[in-house]
């Protein structure tokens, strides 16, 4: 069967806070967004519990109650949804092609969706280790006691002994972060050297609430529903022995993966995979591709950051679809039409290749 097309001005791929905070800035301008919810509609914040650092909610807020109000916000204004899987992407052409295959792992393209300005908001994920008890409550313990992010969970560790997971840089920043709530940190690692920068390593090994457990795996988390997490099964990786460690929260900190191998060969990515933007926008290499939250962002991670960028995305594709020039991440500026304003201002470059001033006759300006 012929796929089904559908063209947009602003196509906005995820439905976590970064695409429905864009939806929302393009839709109250009137650009008639269409988002792509993906396999997790609402994102990542739909698996946790209590939000409580984001902002405008004083006694907190539920990550999926916080995701429902998001979106409820943006179909206010006329966005549209759109349930599905993108698989393939060609971004060499305007308008963009989207191919939706339905869900992931299917290869029968269902939807072709052309998009004029693509706002690319596919998040990323924690790498987890697929032990039993560290999937979300119900079906394991995540949420009870079990998380990958101490910025948004430390507070609820107040006094508590807990275990962070991992021997990199985002595992001694995570356990050093944690002390400041935690009684104990122990820092569970399979190897007997991290593999963390000096610096970091020289921090943890200096903080009396932080012990290191060497040579060492975790392969169960254990609790129950009613009591959270009680305690992690060990095994000694030289011996083999087993032991039960009591715990009140275990932290996988093993790093993150953002969702952007579609984009591979298409869009400047760090070594990682995170998309390259502008920073002053959120414009990537290619003129019309915008990315925010996540996707973008291996530092700060957070919800509100995530919809702060998606702000700026929006507002740039609503830039780029009035014509007016977009700072790409090599400072050019260019336009829809394709002209290029170089760095310094003084010039620009017309889609043919024209170089002229761009300093008005008799002006001052240098
Ligand atoms: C357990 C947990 C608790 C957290 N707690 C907090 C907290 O308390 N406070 C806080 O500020 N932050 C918290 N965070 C971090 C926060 O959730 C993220 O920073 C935020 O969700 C990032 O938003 P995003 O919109 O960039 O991406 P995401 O929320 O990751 O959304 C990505 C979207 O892209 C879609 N997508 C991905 N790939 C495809 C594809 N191929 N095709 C179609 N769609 C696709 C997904 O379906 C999803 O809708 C937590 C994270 C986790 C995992």
């Amino acid at each position: 069967m012929k796929p089904a097309e559908i063209h947009r001005e602003v196509v906005i791929l995820g439905s976590g806070p970064a695409g429905l905070t864009a939806a929302i800035y393009a839709a109250r301008a009137d650009m008639n967004p269409l988002v792509i919810e993906g396999p997790q509609p609402g994102g990542q914040l739909t698996i946790t519990t209590e939000v409580e650092n984001y902002p405008g909610f004083a006694k907190g807020i539920q990550g999926p109650e916080l995701m429902d109000e998001m979106r409820g916000q943006a179909a206010r204004f006329g966005t549209e949804f759109h349930t599905g899987w993108i698989s393939h992407v060609d971004l060499q052409h305007r308008p963009f092609t989207i191919h939706d295959v339905g869900e992931k792992d299917e290869t029968q393209v269902k939807v072709i969706i052309k998009a004029e300005t693509l706002i690319i908001a596919s998040g990323a994920s924690a790498k987890w280790l697929g032990i039993p008890g560290e999937a979300p409550a119900p079906y394991g313990l995540g949420g009870l006691g079990v998380s990958a992010c101490a910025t948004c969970d430390g507070f609820f560790f107040k006094g508590k002994e807990i275990i962070v997971i991992g021997g990199g840089d985002t595992a001694l920043e995570e356990a050093t972060f944690l002390t400041r709530y935690a009684s104990k940190v122990y820092l569970v690692h399979r190897r007997d050297k991290l593999r963390a920068s000096q610096i970091m390593q020289q921090k943890a090994q200096a903080n009396d609430k932080i012990e290191f457990i060497w040579n060492t795996g975790v392969e169960e988390i254990l609790g129950t529903q009613e009591s959270g997490v009680t305690g992690v099964r060990l095994k000694n990786l030289q011996t083999g022995e087993m032991r039960d460690f009591p715990c009140e929260g275990v932290f996988v900190a093993i790093g993150h993966k953002p969702n952007t191998d579609l984009f591979k060969g298409q869009l400047e990515m760090d070594e990682v995979g995170y998309l390259c933007t502008a920073n002053r926008t959120m414009a990537t290499n290619i003129p019309g591709v915008f990315a925010c939250g996540d996707v973008q962002d291996s530092v700060y991670r957070q919800a509100v950051t995530a919809a702060g960028t998606g702000c700026m995305a929006a507002i740039d594709a609503e830039r780029f679809l009035d014509s007016l020039p977009v700072e790409m991440p090599d400072h050019t500026e260019v336009t829809q039409e394709g002209e290029i304003v170089t760095p310094d201002h003084k010039l620009i470059i017309e889609p043919s290749g024209e170089v002229v001033s761009n300093i008005a006759v008799g002006s001052s300006r240098k």
